[in-house]
């Protein structure tokens, strides 16, 4: 992975319709090429496979937005990485706050969910981020290092090829926007605990993700530690999106 180019994610979250899917992918790949930015879309898995028929031989590659740590066995409702590599997959995000807060997903667990999409080939995007008590309390930096701890230990020298996305929970879908200075100031506490524990940490991409919109990504993403956005609101239009991949320039 290099940081020349930076890297822009839609989270769909539980968005979204076979019609309205279809429209939306259209609307970015009529906006293509992205000249600054790789763009990717992390959907929900009924629709990777149409989602992936359409995406084929463009410059949009697609994910998950979660997987099961298990390889198969007797775990109903959950997606295997084999599955979502089957599915074409580049991408799966871990960790989301949604599923911590709202599934009891803990830090190992989200690090062994990590750990099994490298097995694959996936590169996970793993998401740590504080919440507003947490900030509030001076906890942020002890909150996100414990987070990627875990996820480091559990890789190992594998760490290099994941992808991290800092989400303070208190900036996701809900308009507050981390300023571009609080932004960096956690990206860059996230970085040297990366350097400490890989010499690829450089070439990392670190992504922000929390309220970004094509009026913040542009400032956002010029952090000297920030590679690029994972979005959720603002991906599901593609007049947005777009802007926000321009943002990237
Ligand atoms: C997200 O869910 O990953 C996210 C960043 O959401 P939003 O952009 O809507 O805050």
């Amino acid at each position: 992975m290099s940081r020349d180019r930076k890297l822009v994610v839609g989270n769909w979250k539980m968005h979204g319709g076979l019609k309205g899917n279809a429209d939306l992918l259209q609307g970015i790949l009529a906006a293509a090429p992205f000249a600054a930015a790789d763009a990717a879309v992390c959907v929900p898995f009924p629709y990777l496979s149409s989602v992936g028929v359409q995406l084929a031989d463009t410059e949009v590659t697609w994910g998950a937005q979660d997987c099961s740590a298990h390889e198969q066995g007797a775990y109903t409702g959950e997606v295997s990485v084999g599955m979502l590599q089957e599915m074409g997959c580049r991408y799966v995000i871990v960790g989301h706050s949604e599923r911590r807060a709202y599934h009891g997903e803990t830090d190992q667990l989200v690090a062994d969910k990590a750990k099994a999409a490298l097995a694959k080939g996936i590169t996970p995007i793993v998401c740590v981020g504080e919440t507003l008590e947490q900030r509030e309390a001076g906890e942020t930096e002890s909150v996100v290092k414990r987070q990627l701890s875990a996820v480091i230990h559990t890789l190992g020298p594998c760490i290099g090829e994941i992808v991290v996305a800092y989400e303070p929970v208190w900036a996701i879908g809900t308009g507050k926007t981390a300023t571009p200075e609080q932004a960096q100031q956690v990206h860059a506490v996230l970085r040297a605990q990366l350097q400490a524990a890989t010499p690829r940490a450089d070439a990392m991409k670190l992504l922000y993700g929390g309220s970004v919109k094509p009026d913040n990504a542009a400032i956002l993403f010029s952090q000297a530690d920030i590679d690029g956005g994972l979005i959720g609101g603002a991906a599901l239009k593609a007049g947005d999106f777009v802007a926000i991949l321009k943002a990237a320039a």
